[in-house]
């Protein structure tokens, strides 16, 4: 990502950050994560926990969030990861929430997050399931009036763990 375009992101976590404040934004990822739930209970993908869906550059793909729902994930993380983790991850194209092989965001991680299985056999219904919910988040940018932007997990933990910082003064 450019400088450029990472400036941009980063201008826009102020706003992100408070919309996500609307109670319905809650709510409906709220919403979003029980289907979701009730989708894997009944279909049972295989998970290994090898840890490769967080592994992104290593095993080619990218996990792609909006920016309000970044906001609602960063600020439900019980511990945000430091800037210099975030860079890193950044570096290495590895999420940097993902300490010892498992996922440290528990409740907080992003619906795209709960939804990817690397079980090929689960393709087809897991893209399906996964665009269904991103344009249901789509809507609720607009409902609450939100920029919208789609971008990868690692660029916007990057712009949250700096913009937020410009936000709070810290
Ligand atoms: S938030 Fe958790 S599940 Fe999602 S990419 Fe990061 S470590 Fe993996």
């Amino acid at each position: 990502m450019s400088d450029h375009a990472a400036g941009q992101l980063r201008d826009l976590v102020p706003g992100w950050l408070s919309q996500s404040l609307d109670p319905r934004v809650d709510s409906r990822l709220r919403e979003l994560h029980t289907l979701v739930a009730e989708e894997i209970r009944q279909r049972r993908p295989v998970c290994l926990a090898s840890g490769r869906c967080c592994s992104f550059a290593d095993h080619g793909h990218d996990l792609m969030v909006t920016g309000l729902e970044a906001a609602w994930c960063w600020r439900t993380l019980a511990s945000a990861p430091t800037t210099a983790a975030v860079v890193s991850g950044q570096t290495a194209g590895v999420c940097a929430l993902l300490r010892d092989g498992l996922c440290s965001a528990g409740a907080a991680r992003p619906v795209a997050c709960r939804v990817y299985f690397c079980d090929r056999s689960a393709a087809d219904w897991m893209n399906q399931l996964a665009e269904d919910c991103h344009q249901q988040i789509r809507r609720l940018h607009e409902e609450v009036s939100a920029e919208y932007r789609y971008a990868r997990w690692i660029d916007l933990l990057r712009a949250f763990s700096t913009g937020a910082a410009i936000t709070t003064g810290s």
